[in-house]
């Protein structure tokens, strides 16, 4: 077990404890496709130790796991106040990156006049999920005034089905705190909103011949690029159209198609075509406002066309990732109690342009603010790291969580 940390709510250096900490979990290789329950099993049992008793909800494949604590002697009780701290297990691979050091063992060093921790996931995000195990012992020592909830979760770098899973366990289980703070790596500024993206794989199936009988034949591709081009279509009207946002880069929903196939020949009327695209919402636009336009026409107006000629044609829509867009008010009592406590209230708050879990806790009926230790402008690269200020900022906001009282609702 490590050290508790001391409070370092006077000191801009990290404790011991967060430190050892992250060189445990960085040597944890849970790249998103691998298993990552080495890091979950190592957390458990140190949660164990410290009294607690955590959940774990594995994958179909047994191979991944989320852990869910409540960092109380009697979680019963606190079940609906407090907060959950959560952050991903998983991280992005190094696969073709150039690293100077071993991406899997953190790696400190001091040339830059400020300590910095290499290795992959230090900034996004196991350095904040490390200083949150650190400083277990400080937050079940003020279990009453502050009860504080662990939340790891899988598979955040691609589908995000490990959140979804731990939302659906809290569920059933009736836990419901008052709030969430989704450590990812921010430079410890309040992030209150970004966009949705949801994407589908589109199959349109129509029916083949020589391409000397084009009107006995149904083109595949040819409606296929209907489709496409009323996608593009919608995606102009919507840009031209919505009312923008001002936070985002892009100040408004965008879509695109990213992929498409099909044909086998020149001289013969293709059977098959699929494309894939994607649609990524500004937080006031659902969704389902654009993806409903493109189906509807799809089956309105272009399957009789196609049904007229071969009554077995078809256009089929595979939904893929489906994350809804994160919004929070700016002056809600958590944005504002989390920016205050982090001494980051002179950034105000901002947009960012990466998803994350927290539309997913918002959804829950879970208020959440994204803030945690490290930059974006790190993660994701080679040689990627976190300074030694950012794991102290973080430890110091958890310093000061143990001395507040708990936000509003
Ligand atoms: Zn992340």
């Amino acid at each position: 077990m490590s050290a508790v940390p001391k409070n370092t709510a006077q000191h801009a250096e990290p404790s011991a404890a967060a430190l050892e900490m992250i060189d445990r979990l960085i040597a944890f290789p849970t790249v998103s496709r691998d298993s990552n329950l080495g890091l979950i099993e190592y957390a458990r049992d140190y949660l164990a130790r410290l009294g607690v008793k955590p959940y774990l909800v594995y994958d179909r494949s047994e191979k991944k796991a989320n852990l869910f604590c409540t960092l109380a002697d009697d979680p019963e009780r606190v079940r609906s106040a407090g907060i959950v701290l959560s952050g991903h297990t998983d991280t992005v691979p190094i696969d073709g990156q150039e690293w100077a050091t071993d991406p899997f063992k953190a790696t400190h060093s001091f040339a830059s006049g400020n300590g910095r921790i290499h290795g992959r996931g230090t900034a996004d995000m196991k350095g904040f999920i490390a200083i949150a195990l650190a400083w277990a012992p400080r937050f079940l020592a003020v279990q009453r005034e502050m009860p504080i909830h662990l939340s790891l979760t899988y598979d955040e770098e691609t589908t995000f089905f490990g959140v979804r899973g731990l939302v659906k366990d809290l569920e059933e289980r009736g836990v419901r705190p008052a709030g969430c703070i989704i450590g990812e790596p921010t430079d410890m500024q309040a992030i209150v909103a970004h966009k949705g993206k949801r994407d589908f794989c589109c199959r349109v199936r129509g029916r083949e011949a020589h391409s000397s009988l084009t009107p006995t034949a149904v083109n595949a591709i040819e409606f296929a690029a209907q489709i496409i081009a009323f996608i593009r279509a919608l995606a102009d009207r919507v840009a031209r159209d919505e009312p923008k946002d001002l936070r985002f880069e892009v100040p408004h929903s965008t879509l695109q198609t990213g992929v498409i196939k099909g044909g086998i020949a020149t001289n013969v009327v293709p059977r098959d075509c699929e494309f894939n695209f994607e649609m990524r919402n500004i937080p006031a636009t659902p969704h389902d406002s654009m993806s409903t336009q493109i189906i509807d026409y799809a089956q309105r107006e272009l399957l009789p066309q196609m049904r007229r000629v071969a009554p077995e044609a078809g256009i089929q829509f595979d939904m893929g990732l489906d994350l809804p867009a994160f919004g929070i008010a700016p002056d809600a009592p958590l944005v504002q109690w989390a920016m205050e406590l982090a001494r980051t209230a002179n950034l105000g708050t901002g947009a960012v342009s990466f998803a994350t879990e927290a539309s997913v806790f918002t959804n829950f009926g879970i208020p959440t603010v994204v803030l945690g230790p490290g930059s974006i402008a790190q993660a994701h690269k080679p040689d990627e790291y976190i300074t030694y200020d950012q794991v102290a900022a973080c430890e110091q906001l958890f310093a000061r969580m143990i001395e507040a009282t708990p936000p509003g609702r």
